[in-house]
């Protein structure tokens, strides 16, 4: 991890999970080379126990090689089938959403 290279360590993200991607807003150059350009995605790893879980994991690095940040996202299910998101960067920032399971409505009437 580099502290030089962003404007702010893990910025609060609201509900943004990235499972790929750089969040370039927060770049502000590389501080080993000083230039200000894309960020590779490197060494993306998945990992999936089973449907209802998952972890993605890489690096952003700079083109000449300088490692800026390691990126984690994870998507779960949980017991009462709510899909829970979470995004932990110190480039792309932290983020939490989860969304509600859709329950299908009885129909009283019928
Ligand atoms: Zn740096
Ligand atoms: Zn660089
Ligand atoms: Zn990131």
């Amino acid at each position: 991890m580099c502290i030089n290279c962003v404007e702010a360590a893990f910025p609060e993200r609201g509900k943004t999970c990235l499972d790929g991607g750089s969040y370039l807003l927060n770049f502000k150059g590389c501080f080993e080379c000083g230039k200000r350009e894309m960020v590779q995605v490197v060494e993306k790893k998945y990992k999936s126990d089973s449907e209802d879980k998952e972890t993605v994991k890489y690096s952003h690095q700079c083109f000449c090689g300088h490692y800026i940040a390691g990126h984690k996202y994870k998507f779960e299910v949980t017991p009462n089938f709510e899909q829970e998101y979470e995004m932990n960067c110190l480039l792309c920032g932290v983020g939490e959403n989860t969304v509600e399971a859709f329950q299908p409505k009885q129909c009283d009437n019928l």
